[in-house]
C-alpha cells in the first residue's frame, strides 16, 4: 500500500466521498491548499450570514442522521459545558482534577465515588469553592453544606482534609 492509499483511507474516516483509484487534481490541491481554504472559509463564516446558515444547516443534517457525529458532537458540548462551570467558579481544568483526586473521586460528604459529573460545592458569602459533592448530598441538604475551604485565589485559608 502506498503512502497515497494511506492518506485517503484516513480521510475517508471523516468524510466519505465516492470511491476512485487515484486521489484527483482536486483532491491533491485541496490537500495542498488545506490552510488558505479554512482561513477563507472561516472568513467567510464570520462575514457572510447566508452562508453562515447554509453552514449550519447542513451540521443540523448530520447531526439528526448520523449517530456517531451526534455522539462525538455530545461529548464536545459536555466537555465545553463543564469547562465553563469550572470558569464561573475561578477553577481551571487541573484545579477540578487536583480537588478529585483529593477527595479521592467520591463526595466530600457523603464518600460515595461519584458516578456522575460532581457539584461544585461554593461558600454562597464569598464565592469560595468548598469541596465537590455528590447531586444526592445537594438535593437532600436543601441548603448550602458546610464544607471546609478550598480556594484557588486564597490558597492561605484553605483547609481541606484536615478534618480527618
Ligand atoms: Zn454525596
Amino acid at each position: 500500500m502506498s503512502d497515497e492509499d494511506e492518506g485517503r483511507q484516513e480521510r475517508h474516516a471523516e468524510e466519505p466521498e465516492p470511491a476512485t483509484k487515484k486521489p484527483s487534481y482536486g483532491t491533491l490541491w485541496r490537500r495542498a491548499n488545506a490552510d488558505r481554504i479554512n482561513a477563507r472559509r472561516r472568513e467567510r463564516h464570520a462575514n457572510d450570514p447566508a452562508y453562515r446558515e447554509k453552514q449550519r444547516a447542513r451540521l443540523r443534517g448530520r447531526y439528526a442522521s448520523d449517530p456517531e457525529y451526534r455522539e462525538r458532537e455530545r461529548a464536545r458540548r459536555r466537555v465545553y459545558d463543564h469547562t465553563r462551570i469550572l470558569q464561573k467558579h475561578g477553577l481551571s481544568r487541573e484545579d477540578f482534577e487536583a480537588m478529585l483526586a483529593q477527595q479521592q473521586g467520591a463526595c466530600a460528604i457523603c464518600r460515595r465515588p461519584f458516578d456522575r459529573t460532581p457539584c461544585i460545592d461554593h461558600c454562597p458569602l464569598t464565592g469560595w469553592v468548598r469541596a465537590l459533592l455528590c447531586s444526592r448530598v445537594i438535593a437532600a441538604s436543601g441548603i448550602t453544606p458546610i464544607t471546609p475551604h478550598f480556594s484557588p485565589r486564597h490558597p492561605s485559608i484553605c483547609s481541606t482534609g484536615s478534618s480527618t
